[in-house]
């Protein structure tokens, strides 16, 4: 609960400002489940992570879908990717490239010239090539369809020699944009308030980089890398719990967490542009 309160004391402090009034109905949410079916991020067993992620990301879709003040939409579902997204990645893929280069030589100059500060960011897993040019695809799609929120749900692992040995780490993370990035501020407090939420039922990971439990990163496209993410597009990236923690293990209780965390996620997306 301390950390809690030094988390908010901090966001209270960096981002004082809560406008949210220039936000026009209806809110517009774009859930991206971590991973797909052909690169399905961690594993352990016989349950892959990509397959978790898809089961929160389509419950908070479920919810979501209910209250006619979002549109929401998803990147991916049981078959793969919803249509509006492959034609997306198969009609844009040029432009995509050079979305991504240009922001590259962008982000080059501002280190260059002292505007920018390289920090060192926690270990992620270097993503594929194809799963790199979706990602920035997910933010220029994000950007020209003036979504409010982007949402990226993972489960977590971290590099150990074993992947199938338990890990020591257990609890859920959320990762936001660095504060340097144009997003930041809002991303940060819609993160807050899903903390809040995911505080009441679960613990805030034990791995050293993520015990704050939010978790500023440089380097994740999710949540903006190169400052690809205009400012009215706020992100965020959950890791609900390691894959192979106790409670994930046995279906019955993986499945009770699914429902858990899909209903705090979205009670906090609902108090963070819906204030009570
Ligand atoms: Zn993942």
């Amino acid at each position: 609960m301390k950390r809690i309160l030094f988390t908010l004391f901090i966001s209270l402090v960096l981002f004082p400002v809560i406008a949210r009034a220039d936000i026009s109905a209806p809110i517009k949410i774009l859930l991206v489940p971590g991973h797909d079916n052909e690169v399905w991020g961690a594993q352990y067993g016989n349950i892959k992570e990509a397959a978790m992620n898809l089961a929160v990301a389509t419950r908070i879709y479920n919810i979501l879908k209910k209250d006619k003040r979002f549109e929401v939409h998803i990147t991916r579902d049981s078959r793969g990717y919803t249509k509006k997204f492959a034609d997306y990645f198969s009609g844009q893929g040029d432009d995509i490239a050079s979305f991504i280069e240009s922001a590259k030589k962008e982000m080059q100059k501002k280190i260059e010239s002292g505007n920018f500060v390289e920090k060192p960011n926690p270990p992620h897993n270097r993503a594929g090539e194809d799963m790199v040019n979706r990602l920035y695809g997910f933010n220029k799609w994000a950007n020209e369809n003036g979504i409010d929120a982007v949402i990226h749900i993972h489960f977590n692992d971290y590099p150990r020699p074993y992947k199938w040995t338990i890990g020591k780490y257990k609890g859920f993370a959320i990762y936001i944009p660095d504060g340097q990035f144009v997003n930041s501020k809002e991303s940060a407090l819609l993160a807050a308030n899903v903390l809040m939420e995911l505080d009441k039922k679960y613990a805030i990971s034990n791995y050293p980089p993520e015990v704050l439990g939010l978790v500023s990163d440089q380097k994740l496209i999710a949540v903006g890398a190169n400052n690809t993410l205009s400012a009215s597009v706020r992100s965020m990236l959950i890791e609900y719990a390691y894959v192979y923690e106790k409670k994930m293990r046995n279906y019955a209780t993986r499945h009770q967490i699914y429902k858990n965390v899909a209903e705090l996620t979205a009670a906090g997306i609902k108090n963070y542009f819906f204030p009570k």
